[in-house]
């Protein structure tokens, strides 16, 4: 039994931490990049701003064809996560959709964003974070 060696997951990926461009307002998750990639300003300024877990889906995809070792139907969303302080403009981000039934899922659904690891490429783990349909109605 042997563990992964070590963990290299940066920290940046284990929050909702973001950066917001200090000319345009774009709101970059998660890499901080030296350019803007709305308005092309390089060298950007950006400011890490915090970004609430929970946000609405924009757009997302029902990925039906898939290597053999990845489950399917796997659905994919484009959510817009809101800064937590309700300032700005809010981030777009990619994330997996878990424990979600394909019919509960359309454009403006609120979702929350957890932590997971993704997959272990056999060095370490790759983690992430996934998106849910919020639970805390249970009856
Ligand atoms: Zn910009």
């Amino acid at each position: 039994m042997s563990g992964p060696r070590y963990h290299r997951t940066r920290e940046q990926d284990q929050r909702l931490l973001a950066f917001e461009c200090q000319s345009c307002g774009y709101v970059s998750f998660p890499d901080e990049k030296r350019t803007c990639k709305r308005c092309g300003d390089a060298p950007a300024t950006f400011e890490e701003v915090q970004l609430a877990e929970r946000g609405e889906i924009k757009t997302f995809v029902v990925q039906e064809y898939l290597p053999d070792d990845i489950e399917v139907p796997q659905p994919l969303a484009i959510v817009d996560l809101p800064q937590e302080d309700g300032s700005g403009e809010s981030a777009r981000v990619y994330g997996l959709l878990t424990e979600t039934d394909l019919d509960e899922l359309s454009v403006g659904t609120e979702v929350v964003a957890r932590f997971r690891e993704l997959f272990d490429d056999g060095e370490r783990p790759i983690n992430s974070f996934k998106f849910s349909v919020p639970r805390e109605v249970k009856r």
